[in-house]
């Protein structure tokens, strides 16, 4: 046989499969089967976070990330590998301090939140004004915090779904905001931790617009209840915070992309992820190591023997501020309409307990085949649609590029969410496995069928 003829011969047999319903069926356990026994995720974020660490937007590292993606792609057998440069806003922590002054001396562990302005060197200080609730401090009337330090002191909610993160979330994003409106000179609030840890947990927070920027920092949960034990001994307490740190309007930033080709329908594009950056204190090993790791080794397990579609790892480099969606979605608008699916794992490692499907797609042989996979793996399929896939592929969806939610157990996560505590240690390998296996199962049935999930959502 000729060279030319034996690569013919090559290619037929590799796209050979799966050819008839019961092939996809059997095919996607079979994924299943060998993501379980497969070790790439947690090599890939055993060297991300050995290698690289901690990788937030404006710093060094996050172009050591953007360089150490790619080796691993192109090491990893991935075609069309790249990094897409944009510009995003970059937020880095310098010296922080707090401190309890008077009645009773003592220190605060506490972080700088994304977005917060510094104080004048040297710090601030101020009365502590305690709101237990979140709603307690809308309702302080305007130029009631003058001169103050606000303090939102809410406990979340451990939840295995996550809401008790949605719910507390605005007592960060948006709790300096209104401190300020109230005239606050600066805003504290007990992290949006579920552990009891003395380690607060960073994220972003907005300023007014309306109103100045202040400085705003997370309390550690053990602080915020110290503060809560002071307040009620009725004396008022006076606080120093020193909190500094720089912003870069416009840093450099990276979407960094590659794919496993489809053989007969290439242009037909599945689009998933993780986000590479991370925030400063611990090396971001939940948040997003893991869907870096989980996404990567399923593309890989799922692109074996050629897909007819194209698999494509996308690991957005800018999440934490929220730049990284939106500047990949203006970059690929034009093929949008090629875009089969687009979904983001960002919540830690596993295991995964529910899949929401597109809309009007549960009984396609496909996801059938994907259900047969991961029912053993105790996923439940769920009634409800998926929503946003993400926050880096909301840009997406909202072109009409359809979503699955594919929804980890969220229970241990808010634990380590954002602190320095999320490192490679707290990862689990059989929950990272499983969330593996259950998103090469789904990729498997995607890029080896010809489901139209735009066409199944239709009325
Ligand atoms: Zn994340």
């Amino acid at each position: 046989m000729n060279r030319g003829l034996a690569a013919t011969v090559i290619a037929l047999m590799l796209c050979a499969r799966p050819a008839t319903a019961q092939d996809l069926v059997a095919d996607t356990a079979a994924v299943r089967d060998r993501a379980i026994a497969d070790t790439t995720a947690w090599d890939v974020l055993e060297s991300l976070t050995t290698e690289i660490g901690a990788r937030p937007v404006g710093s060094p590292a996050l172009a050591r990330a953007r360089d150490w993606a790619q080796a691993k792609l192109k090491a990893l057998g991935f075609t069309n590998v790249h990094a897409e440069a944009f510009e995003a806003e970059a937020w880095i922590r310098g010296e922080e301090r707090a401190e309890v002054i008077s009645p009773y001396p003592q220190t605060l562990q506490v972080l700088g939140l994304g977005r917060s302005i510094s104080t004048p060197k040297g710090g601030l200080e101020a009365e502590i004004k305690l709101f237990k609730t979140y709603d307690a401090l809308l309702a302080a009337p305007p130029g009631s915090l003058k001169g103050r330090i606000a303090v939102v002191t809410q406990p979340m909610v451990r939840t295995m779904d996550g809401a008790g993160y949605g719910d507390a979330n605005r007592n960060r994003t948006r709790g300096a905001a209104e401190a300020s409106r109230r005239g606050a000179a600066a805003y504290l609030v007990r992290s949006l931790s579920t552990d009891d840890t003395r380690l607060p947990h960073t994220g972003a927070t907005h300023q007014a617009e309306d109103a100045p920027a202040i400085p705003a920092a997370a309390l550690s949960v053990p602080d915020a209840e110290l503060l809560e034990r002071m307040v009620a001994r009725g004396q008022p307490v006076r606080v120093r915070l020193n909190l500094q740190s720089r912003t870069i309007p416009k840093a450099p930033a990276w979407n960094v992309s590659g794919e496993i080709p489809g053989l007969t329908h290439p242009e037909e594009v599945i689009v998933v992820g993780g986000h590479l950056d991370s925030w400063d204190p611990g090396t971001g090993a939940h948040d997003d190591g893991a869907g870096v790791a989980i996404t990567v080794a399923a593309a890989r397990l799922a692109g074996v023997g050629s897909p007819r579609r194209t698999i494509r790892v996308v690991l957005w480099g800018a999440e934490e501020l929220d730049d990284s969606g939106e500047a990949y979605a203006v970059a690929h608008r034009d093929e949008a309409a090629h875009l089969i699916l687009a979904a983001e794992s960002d919540t830690g490692d596993g295991p995964v307990w529910q899949a929401k499907l597109p809309k009007g797609s549960r009984d396609h042989l496909a996801m059938r085949a994907f259900a047969l996979a991961v029912g053993p793996l105790k996923v439940i399929q769920s009634r409800e649609p998926a929503g946003i896939g993400g926050s880096d592929v909301a840009g997406l969806n909202a072109l009409g590029v359809p979503s699955v939610g594919l929804t980890p157990d969220a229970s241990r996560y808010f634990d380590l969410h954002h602190s320095a505590d999320d490192t490679l240690d707290k990862i689990d390998p059989a929950d990272l496995a499983q969330s593996v296996a259950v998103w090469a199962s789904f990729l498997n049935a995607v890029a080896h069928s010809d489901i139209d999930f735009r066409a199944l959502a239709a009325p």
